[in-house]
């Protein structure tokens, strides 16, 4: 059943009226829904609702619940990305794939060898709208924030050390993601994933430094996009409902 996200709380569920103009071509254009037609909405209070199609109006339709839903598909635990910037495809592949598994917050950090240095607002608005997007395809309630873009210095000392810290490094030896997840228990992650380059030997170094546990996805090298992905998908396995 189509999923719809509204930017705002549901007041009545009696009479939910709509008026964003992208949402009223999608049902009425798009999908051709007609008055007594049914589809999922949830708004930004992560209430969710099956609704009914009661009214067509040239600027706003309007809607009525049959039924609330509480399915809860948050993760057990908060992952928080720190994903240095990448290309644009890139980096916006990392921003669906990570809001469908149920990653909390993605901080874009800016590491030595990124060859992506800001992000434009034209940007992080499109941004914004592929973490919306992907929250409403994967049954999501609570749209991942999109953090402030932040130096990769920065990131590591303003981190919180009751919280469970890691950095993905192709050259870890020891540490596999796999065996550090089954043998702690923590109730949020802090993910570093590096650039096209990688983590500079100095960025390691600060990391380890201020605790930041290196971890090793296997032997192979794996592009950013593929660690961020491997990465979360991994720790939410554990971590599903
Ligand atoms: N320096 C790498 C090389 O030799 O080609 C390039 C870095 S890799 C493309 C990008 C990022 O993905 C790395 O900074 C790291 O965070 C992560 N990564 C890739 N493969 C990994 C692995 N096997 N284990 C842990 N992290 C990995």
């Amino acid at each position: 059943m189509y999923r719809f996200y509204l930017s705002k709380k549901i007041e009545d569920p009696q009479q939910i009226i709509i008026n964003n103009k992208e949402i009223i071509k999608k049902i009425t254009k798009v999908l051709r829904k007609s008055v007594g037609d049914t589809f999922i909405l949830f708004d930004d209070q992560a209430e969710e609702y099956e609704v009914k199609l009661t009214e067509i109006k040239k600027d706003q339709i309007i809607c009525q619940a049959i039924s609330r839903n509480f399915i809860d598909r948050e993760l057990a635990l908060e992952i928080n990305l720190y994903q240095s910037l990448l290309k644009k495809d890139k980096f916006e592949l990392v921003l669906q794939k990570a809001t469908e598994i149920g990653v909390k917050k993605i901080i874009p950090i800016i590491s030595e060898n990124c060859i992506v240095k800001d992000l434009s607002k034209t940007k992080i608005s499109r941004y914004e709208k592929i973490l919306t997007e992907a929250t409403m395809q994967s049954g999501g309630k609570i749209t991942p924030e999109l953090n402030q873009v932040l130096d990769f210095e920065k990131a590591i000392a303003e981190l919180n050390t009751e919280d469970f810290n890691l950095i993905a490094h192709e050259r870890e030896q020891d540490n596999k993601l796999i065996n550090i997840l089954q043998n702690n228990n923590f109730k949020k992650i802090n993910l570093f994933i590096g650039p096209e380059g990688g983590f500079s030997e100095q960025e390691i170094n600060l990391a380890q430094r201020y605790s930041v546990l290196s971890f090793s996805l296997g032997k192979r090298i794996l592009r950013a996009e593929t660690a961020a992905l491997v990465a979360c998908g991994t720790i939410s396995q554990i971590f599903i409902n």
